[in-house]
Protein backbone atom coordinates (compact mmCIF):
# COMPACT_ATOMS: atom_id res chain seq x y z
CA UNK A 1 0.00 0.00 0.00
CA UNK A 2 1.21 3.47 -1.22
CA UNK A 3 1.78 5.43 2.22
CA UNK A 4 2.99 9.24 2.67
CA UNK A 5 3.90 11.52 5.69
CA UNK A 6 1.43 12.90 7.07
CA UNK A 7 2.86 15.90 6.51
CA UNK A 8 2.52 15.32 2.64
CA UNK A 9 -0.54 13.13 2.37
CA UNK A 10 -2.94 16.24 3.18
CA UNK A 11 -1.79 17.72 -0.02
CA UNK A 12 -1.77 14.47 -2.44
CA UNK A 13 -5.18 13.99 -1.43
CA UNK A 14 -6.57 16.73 -2.45
CA UNK A 15 -4.43 16.87 -5.53
CA UNK A 16 -6.34 13.27 -6.29
CA UNK A 17 -9.63 14.73 -5.54
CA UNK A 18 -9.18 17.92 -7.87
CA UNK A 19 -8.46 15.22 -10.50
CA UNK A 20 -11.55 13.00 -9.45
CA UNK A 21 -14.13 15.81 -8.86
CA UNK A 22 -12.73 17.39 -12.32
CA UNK A 23 -13.25 13.98 -13.74
CA UNK A 24 -16.40 13.82 -12.11
CA UNK A 25 -17.38 17.59 -13.88
CA UNK A 26 -16.46 16.39 -17.57
CA UNK A 27 -18.50 12.88 -17.04
CA UNK A 28 -21.72 15.43 -16.41
CA UNK A 29 -21.28 17.69 -19.06
CA UNK A 30 -20.71 14.54 -21.43
CA UNK A 31 -24.18 13.43 -20.03
CA UNK A 32 -25.73 16.71 -20.98
CA UNK A 33 -24.32 16.73 -24.30
CA UNK A 34 -26.31 13.58 -24.79
CA UNK A 35 -29.80 15.28 -23.95
CA UNK A 36 -31.53 17.21 -26.55
CA UNK A 37 -29.82 20.53 -28.23
CA UNK A 38 -29.26 22.42 -31.08
CA UNK A 39 -26.79 21.22 -33.10
CA UNK A 40 -24.20 24.16 -32.46
CA UNK A 41 -25.26 24.02 -28.81
CA UNK A 42 -23.91 20.09 -28.95
CA UNK A 43 -20.56 20.86 -31.02
CA UNK A 44 -19.43 23.29 -28.56
CA UNK A 45 -20.44 20.72 -25.17
CA UNK A 46 -18.58 18.10 -27.15
CA UNK A 47 -15.65 20.21 -28.24
CA UNK A 48 -15.58 21.48 -24.90
CA UNK A 49 -15.80 18.04 -22.97
CA UNK A 50 -12.64 16.79 -25.84
CA UNK A 51 -10.37 19.95 -24.45
CA UNK A 52 -11.20 19.37 -20.65
CA UNK A 53 -10.51 16.04 -21.21
CA UNK A 54 -7.59 16.52 -22.73
CA UNK A 55 -6.41 19.21 -19.92
CA UNK A 56 -7.66 16.87 -17.16
CA UNK A 57 -5.57 13.07 -18.75
CA UNK A 58 -2.42 15.43 -18.91
CA UNK A 59 -2.65 16.81 -15.34
CA UNK A 60 -3.53 13.13 -13.87
CA UNK A 61 -0.58 11.38 -15.53
CA UNK A 62 1.61 14.43 -13.39
CA UNK A 63 -0.18 13.77 -10.46
CA UNK A 64 0.50 9.57 -11.12
CA UNK A 65 4.01 10.93 -12.17
CA UNK A 66 4.18 12.78 -8.34
CA UNK A 67 3.09 9.55 -6.52
CA UNK A 68 5.28 7.34 -8.11
CA UNK A 69 8.03 9.54 -7.80
CA UNK A 70 7.26 10.02 -3.94
CA UNK A 71 6.47 5.75 -3.45
CA UNK A 72 10.11 5.17 -5.20
CA UNK A 73 11.98 8.26 -3.96
CA UNK A 74 13.96 9.19 -6.71
CA UNK A 75 12.75 11.13 -10.37
CA UNK A 76 11.52 9.82 -13.84
CA UNK A 77 13.17 12.17 -16.18
CA UNK A 78 9.89 11.84 -18.17
CA UNK A 79 7.58 12.37 -15.51
CA UNK A 80 9.32 15.60 -13.31
CA UNK A 81 8.14 17.68 -15.32
CA UNK A 82 4.40 16.75 -15.83
CA UNK A 83 4.63 16.22 -11.77
CA UNK A 84 5.80 19.60 -11.19
CA UNK A 85 3.28 20.97 -13.61
CA UNK A 86 0.32 18.91 -11.81
CA UNK A 87 1.63 20.47 -8.53
CA UNK A 88 1.51 23.78 -9.95
CA UNK A 89 -1.40 23.69 -11.88
CA UNK A 90 -3.39 22.17 -9.07
CA UNK A 91 -2.21 23.83 -6.55
CA UNK A 92 -5.32 26.49 -6.47
CA UNK A 93 -7.97 24.40 -6.88
CA UNK A 94 -6.52 21.75 -4.21
CA UNK A 95 -6.28 24.93 -1.97
CA UNK A 96 -10.14 25.41 -2.78
CA UNK A 97 -11.66 22.45 -2.31
CA UNK A 98 -9.75 22.19 1.30
CA UNK A 99 -11.76 25.13 1.72
CA UNK A 100 -14.80 23.96 0.92
CA UNK A 101 -13.39 20.65 3.30
CA UNK A 102 -12.79 23.23 6.24
CA UNK A 103 -9.29 22.68 6.04
CA UNK A 104 -6.92 25.13 7.56
CA UNK A 105 -5.44 27.13 4.31
CA UNK A 106 -2.33 27.28 6.41
CA UNK A 107 -2.22 23.31 7.00
CA UNK A 108 -2.52 22.93 3.24
CA UNK A 109 0.03 25.39 1.87
CA UNK A 110 2.31 23.43 4.79
CA UNK A 111 1.91 20.26 3.38
CA UNK A 112 2.42 21.92 -0.40
CA UNK A 113 5.50 23.22 1.14
CA UNK A 114 6.42 19.58 2.39
CA UNK A 115 5.99 17.88 -0.87
CA UNK A 116 8.02 20.46 -2.55
CA UNK A 117 10.85 20.55 -0.39
CA UNK A 118 10.67 16.61 -0.81
CA UNK A 119 10.82 16.76 -4.96
CA UNK A 120 13.83 19.08 -4.45
CA UNK A 121 15.80 17.18 -2.63
CA UNK A 122 15.17 14.14 -4.86
CA UNK A 123 15.99 16.58 -7.99
CA UNK A 124 19.56 16.43 -6.60
CA UNK A 125 20.02 20.23 -7.43
CA UNK A 126 24.44 21.15 -7.55
CA UNK A 127 25.16 24.06 -6.72
CA UNK A 128 28.37 26.24 -5.42
CA UNK A 129 27.83 28.39 -2.09
CA UNK A 130 28.03 31.14 -4.08
CA UNK A 131 24.94 30.16 -6.32
CA UNK A 132 23.01 30.01 -3.14
CA UNK A 133 20.38 32.14 -2.10
CA UNK A 134 19.06 32.37 2.17
CA UNK A 135 16.64 34.21 2.05
CA UNK A 136 15.36 35.16 5.48
CA UNK A 137 12.45 37.27 6.83
CA UNK A 138 12.78 40.88 8.38
CA UNK A 139 10.59 39.59 11.07
CA UNK A 140 12.89 37.55 12.15
CA UNK A 141 14.58 40.81 13.72
CA UNK A 142 14.33 41.63 17.24
CA UNK A 143 11.27 44.02 17.46
CA UNK A 144 13.50 46.36 19.40
CA UNK A 145 16.56 46.55 17.40
CA UNK A 146 17.78 49.78 15.86
CA UNK A 147 20.08 48.43 13.54
CA UNK A 148 18.69 48.14 9.31
CA UNK A 149 19.80 44.43 8.72
CA UNK A 150 17.80 44.34 5.17
CA UNK A 151 19.85 47.48 3.96
CA UNK A 152 23.17 44.99 4.80
CA UNK A 153 22.87 41.84 7.40
CA UNK A 154 26.24 43.45 8.36
CA UNK A 155 24.85 46.00 10.32
CA UNK A 156 23.68 43.50 12.65
CA UNK A 157 25.95 43.25 15.69
CA UNK A 158 25.31 39.74 16.90
CA UNK A 159 24.47 40.50 20.28
CA UNK A 160 22.15 37.13 20.51
CA UNK A 161 19.31 38.92 21.05
CA UNK A 162 17.64 37.58 17.56
CA UNK A 163 18.53 35.01 15.10
CA UNK A 164 19.63 37.45 12.23
CA UNK A 165 23.46 37.37 14.11
CA UNK A 166 22.73 33.33 13.04
CA UNK A 167 22.49 34.13 9.74
CA UNK A 168 25.13 36.24 9.60
CA UNK A 169 27.35 33.53 10.99
CA UNK A 170 25.70 31.23 8.27
CA UNK A 171 27.17 33.60 5.79
CA UNK A 172 30.43 34.02 6.51
CA UNK A 173 30.61 30.30 7.56
CA UNK A 174 29.11 28.77 3.83
CA UNK A 175 29.93 31.61 2.30
CA UNK A 176 26.23 31.75 0.51
CA UNK A 177 24.58 35.12 -0.17
CA UNK A 178 22.12 35.77 2.56
CA UNK A 179 19.38 38.88 2.64
CA UNK A 180 16.99 39.52 5.07
CA UNK A 181 14.11 40.53 3.21
CA UNK A 182 10.84 42.79 3.97
CA UNK A 183 8.83 41.04 1.70
CA UNK A 184 8.10 38.99 -1.72
CA UNK A 185 8.82 42.18 -4.10
CA UNK A 186 12.76 42.83 -2.31
CA UNK A 187 12.35 39.01 -2.59
CA UNK A 188 12.57 38.85 -6.35
CA UNK A 189 14.42 41.85 -6.27
CA UNK A 190 17.46 39.57 -5.31
CA UNK A 191 16.66 36.64 -7.06
CA UNK A 192 16.58 39.10 -10.35
CA UNK A 193 20.16 40.63 -9.50
CA UNK A 194 21.88 37.39 -7.99
CA UNK A 195 20.47 34.62 -10.28
CA UNK A 196 20.97 32.07 -8.24
CA UNK A 197 20.77 28.01 -8.77
CA UNK A 198 18.96 27.34 -5.45
CA UNK A 199 16.92 29.13 -3.17
CA UNK A 200 16.40 28.89 0.81
CA UNK A 201 13.45 30.56 1.50
CA UNK A 202 12.05 30.95 5.04
CA UNK A 203 8.63 32.56 6.00
CA UNK A 204 5.14 31.79 7.01
CA UNK A 205 2.78 28.99 4.97
CA UNK A 206 1.42 32.02 3.12
CA UNK A 207 5.01 33.80 2.16
CA UNK A 208 6.48 30.69 1.50
CA UNK A 209 3.50 29.33 -1.05
CA UNK A 210 3.53 31.92 -3.15
CA UNK A 211 7.44 32.36 -3.58
CA UNK A 212 7.61 28.64 -4.59
CA UNK A 213 5.11 28.89 -7.23
CA UNK A 214 6.21 32.15 -8.22
CA UNK A 215 9.87 31.47 -8.67
CA UNK A 216 8.84 27.94 -10.49
CA UNK A 217 11.13 26.55 -11.82
CA UNK A 218 13.81 27.84 -9.59
CA UNK A 219 14.03 25.49 -6.78
CA UNK A 220 12.75 27.02 -3.42
CA UNK A 221 13.53 25.35 -0.41
CA UNK A 222 10.98 26.35 2.32
CA UNK A 223 11.71 26.14 5.57
CA UNK A 224 8.73 27.35 8.20
CA UNK A 225 9.25 30.25 10.98
CA UNK A 226 7.62 29.98 14.36
CA UNK A 227 5.80 32.88 15.62
CA UNK A 228 5.53 32.79 19.24
CA UNK A 229 4.49 36.23 19.17
CA UNK A 230 2.18 35.97 16.24
CA UNK A 231 2.84 37.26 12.95
CA UNK A 232 5.32 39.25 11.40
CA UNK A 233 6.44 39.91 14.95
CA UNK A 234 9.75 38.08 16.62
CA UNK A 235 9.69 35.16 14.81
CA UNK A 236 12.20 32.27 14.77
CA UNK A 237 13.58 29.39 13.01
CA UNK A 238 15.86 26.78 14.06
CA UNK A 239 19.06 27.61 11.95
CA UNK A 240 20.39 23.62 11.85
CA UNK A 241 17.42 23.55 9.39
CA UNK A 242 18.88 26.20 6.93
CA UNK A 243 22.51 24.23 7.65
CA UNK A 244 21.31 21.43 6.12
CA UNK A 245 19.03 22.27 3.36
CA UNK A 246 22.92 24.55 2.33
CA UNK A 247 25.07 21.30 2.97
CA UNK A 248 22.06 19.00 0.66
CA UNK A 249 22.46 21.69 -1.73
CA UNK A 250 26.28 21.76 -1.75
CA UNK A 251 27.24 18.10 -0.68
CA UNK A 252 25.21 16.75 -3.92
CA UNK A 253 28.16 18.65 -6.21
S1 LIG B 1 21.19 39.91 16.65
FE1 LIG B 1 21.53 41.63 15.23
S2 LIG B 1 19.57 42.08 14.34
FE2 LIG B 1 19.19 40.82 16.16
S3 LIG B 1 18.82 42.31 17.79
FE3 LIG B 1 20.99 41.83 17.83
S4 LIG B 1 21.95 43.38 16.53
FE4 LIG B 1 19.78 43.42 16.09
Amino acid sequence: MLVFAPGKSLFISLLLGSVAGAAVVIAGIWYISGQRFYFYQKTVLVLGVMLATAVVFTVAVGVFGLLLILWKGSMFPFLNSAANMAVNLLFPVALQMGRLLGISEDKIKGSFIEVNNHLITLQNVRADAREILVLAPHCLQYNGCPFKVTRNIENCRQCGNCRIGDFLKIRNEFNVHVAVVTGGTMARKYIRELRPKAVIAIACERDLTSGILDSYPLPVYGILNDRPCGPCQDTQVKTDLVNSAILNFIERR
